[in-house]
């Protein structure tokens, strides 16, 4: 550990769940910690640190103010060939080991350190790591990657199932739409957040979500959202002893004054290269007419849908961007469908990651077909993209619902009886979204709702009143 990091400053410990959905906000929020004053020693797995640099340099990407934020990394206690994609594997074997290895590393930065480590930052997926900052008598806050609404549900949960509705294994006793809280708008008893998996992971998952609706009563918990978006869920939070605060969108200061680059700071967390050339594609494409098509880092689709989705953009006849991550694909059958590459020519441009949020910001693109993960939901609103909500794990389908029905921003794509999203249904979606009054109307309300995101940052407004408390509140106490 490099001597002399610390002095005056407060020094923050930043500590992400290792996957890129929660490295993103949590690297945007150690960055705006870094411009009001803090130094930052954020952690990364080993095995994702060494993604990181790979992709860097790949990239060419040097570290982005490297004199106050610094990447330091501990095991995942995880063996090298193990899959990272495994969340329920990778929560496991973190909850074995993280504090110990947080502890020792406080420890070594204390006695090498000008001032050490003075506050914390922990994702609320690591809840059980706050003991670490407790014992060591330093403030911390934790820090959501999913929506306010999220963490309602998982609030009520056992609530579900003193009703019936859920049984104590985690499973839905009935498959109906149901109104969890009054302000909430229906949801899917079959797809609540922890109905993901087999039904022993389910029951795994169901005392997990227990586990973490206990531990984040009485605590501070900070959200990547605003207040306009999540007003109902905000203002209502069942958990009444926990201090919810949102502080979003956490992107880019750059992208919300309309600067086209994503920013040096969206790309230091990448694990995968970004193919930046897909930007010199968008300029030469008309404005607003390419879809922008990803399904975030970890979402998989089986070979038949993954060559009826090739099949639907197709059919569009539309510029499409498309992302297919070299693991996007289930089974080794997973190829385009033949002769695709030669039909669509040019109009198609697949990248095995692209820069979303330049992307997203770019005037040709016109809409964005999206498993709905909380970043990518974010990164659309903020960016007043329309969306196209195919969702399929965790909290996606919660997101979906929000899109569709409560902030009316998207459409949902429907899969047929056997789960398959047909060509057709992308077909139609596309046109529903691109040509019909619906989708002039949805237009209007992801514009609103992007003024409003961007607003909220800007001084007087809710996000930048709740960071600046989050601010004081990790000043707070000094060791
Ligand atoms: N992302 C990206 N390039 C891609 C696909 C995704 O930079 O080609 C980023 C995206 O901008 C977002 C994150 O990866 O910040 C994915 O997070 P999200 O919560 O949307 O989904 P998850 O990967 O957690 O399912």
């Amino acid at each position: 550990m490099e001597k002399g990091f610390g002095g005056e400053k407060p020094h923050a410990l930043v500590v992400p769940f290792p996957l890129q959905g929660h490295i993103n906000p949590m690297l945007y929020f150690a960055h705006k910690l870094v411009s009001h004053g803090f130094l930052v020693t954020f952690v990364h797995s080993e095995h994702n640190q060494s993604r990181i640099n790979e992709a860097k340099e790949k990239m060419k990407l040097e570290d982005a103010d490297k004199d106050n934020i610094r990447l330091v990394s501990v095991t995942d206690a995880l063996a090298p060939e193990e899959s990272r994609s495994d969340v329920p594997k990778l929560l496991d074997s973190l909850q074995d080991t993280l504090a110990s290895s947080l502890h020792k590393l406080i420890e070594d930065i204390n006695k090498t350190e000008a001032h050490g480590i003075t506050c914390a930052v922990f994702d609320l997926s690591l809840y059980y790591v706050r003991h670490v900052a407790k014992n060591l008598d330093i403030p911390y806050v934790l820090f959501s990657t999913v929506s306010v609404a999220t963490c309602v549900v998982v609030q009520e949960s056992s609530t579900l199932i003193s009703s019936g509705i859920v049984s104590p294994n985690g499973t839905a006793t009935v498959d109906k739409m149901i109104n969890v809280l009054p302000f909430m708008p229906p949801l899917r008893s079959t797809k609540l957040v922890w109905m993901f998996g087999s039904e022993d992971q389910i029951k795994i998952n169901m005392e997990m979500t227990f586990e973490a609706a206990n531990a984040i009563r009485e605590e501070f918990v900070v959200f990547n959202s605003f207040y306009d978006l999540e007003a109902p869920s905000i203002n209502d939070y069942p958990g009444k002893d926990t201090k919810i605060s949102t502080i979003g969108p956490l992107i880019s200061p750059g992208i919300l004054e309309g600067d086209l680059g994503q920013g040096e700071f969206g790309r230091q967390g990448n694990l995968r290269a970004e193919a930046v050339e897909c930007l010199a594609w968008l300029d030469k494409q008309p404005r607003q007419s390419v879809i922008y098509v990803s399904f975030g880092s970890l979402a998989i689709l089986n070979a038949k849908q993954f060559q009826e989705l090739a099949a639907g953009l197709e059919a569009t006849g539309r510029p499409f961007l498309w992302v297919v991550r070299s693991d996007l694909m289930d089974g080794t059958i997973g190829a385009l469908p033949p002769g695709f590459a030669e039909r669509v020519g040019d109009r198609g441009c697949l990248v095995s990651w692209a820069p979303q949020l330049s992307v997203l910001c770019h005037p040709s693109t016109v809409c964005f077909i999206t498993h709905c993960g909380w970043n990518s939901t974010m990164e659309s609103v903020s960016t007043g993209v329309p969306m196209l909500c195919w969702p399929s794990s965790f909290e996606q389908f919660l997101n979906c619902t929000y899109i569709v029905n409560e902030w009316k921003i998207g459409l949902e794509l429907i899969p047929n009886g056997d789960g398959l999203v047909e060509k057709g249904e992308i077909l139609n979606a596309v046109e529903k979204l691109l040509v019909g009054e619906e989708g002039i109307d949805i237009k209007k309300r992801a514009t609103f709702l992007k003024e409003r995101a961007r607003e909220s940052v800007k001084a007087g407004h809710s996000s930048l009143f709740n960071f600046n408390l989050v601010v004081e509140t990790l000043r707070s106490k000094r060791i």
